[in-house]
């Protein structure tokens, strides 16, 4: 069985000095990719020096809506570079309304700026998308994604607003989240969005699954994340995790033998 863990974040603190334990852990899990987004353009150098020192593991650039700070206007356009210095996407990018201290206006600036570089760039986008769905499909809408499409990862909303996404070339990952198995809403989403939509992620060092281990979620987790799923879905985990892997595959351009 090989997976690929679409989002986490290698690069925080709390897996400072723990990734060759980390990295193994996710090979004895039968992860062949892991993609880690950057956040800040403080830790893009990190993302690429992660990616270069594990093989298994490809990165993506970008700045959070939460973590937009004075002077990123002009830091962003650094991001031009990201196809040359190796990044299979520009992410996590977002808008998110519920929460984070940055008004919505300059998440959106931040945004259309990120999104016009993927697209010039022709990478996919990661993106997290709180609250702020509308605005994400006009953002879209004027912007455009490129022939890659994009990923919302752990994906909040409903299966109406996930099919308008999907006509914008969207694609769904889900994570820790499924192990709560409360809501009928996610269980009908993973339905709708399966098998063509579909990734897996674990956005380690976030969402630990319910089942795992007190402390930093890591990207081993997702075989908890893949058996919720194979579980709402009534397919073998086999099966499910060959569906994620197919698609992170063919948005990310990943090899994998
Ligand atoms: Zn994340």
């Amino acid at each position: 069985m090989r997976l690929v863990d679409v989002h986490c974040h290698l690069e925080s603190k709390h897996f400072e000095g723990r990734l060759d334990s980390i990295i193994s852990g996710a090979r004895e899990a039968g992860i062949v990719r892991l993609i880690t987004s950057s956040i800040v353009p403080e830790e893009w150098g990190l993302s690429e020096s992660i990616a270069r020192r594990y093989p298994e593991v490809e990165f993506a650039l970008g700045v959070h809506p939460w973590y937009i700070k004075e002077g990123d206007e002009e830091r962003v356009e650094a991001l031009s570079r990201a196809r040359e210095c190796g990044a299979v996407a520009i992410g996590e990018i977002g808008l998110d309304k519920k929460s984070g201290p940055v008004p919505l206006e300059r998440q959106k600036s931040l945004f259309d700026s990120q999104l016009a570089i993927a697209r010039e760039l022709d990478l996919p986008v990661i993106v997290h998308c709180r609250g702020a769905f509308d605005e994400l499909r006009a953002c879209v809408k004027k912007t455009g994604l490129s022939a890659r499409g994009g990923l919302i990862h752990s994906f909040s909303g409903s299966v109406e607003i996930a099919a308008e996404l999907i006509k914008q070339g969207f694609s769904f990952s889900f994570g820790g989240a499924l192990t709560y198995r409360n809501s009928k809403k996610k269980e009908a989403v993973l339905k709708a969005v399966y098998p063509d939509r579909f990734m897996l992620e674990t956005d380690s060092p976030d969402i630990p699954p319910v089942e795992a281990k007190p402390g930093p979620n890591v990207p081993a987790n997702i075989l908890y994340n893949l058996r919720a799923a194979s579980e709402i879905l009534g397919l073998s985990e086999e099966m499910v995790a060959e569906a994620g892997t197919a698609n992170a595959r063919r948005m990310f351009g990943l090899t994998l033998d």
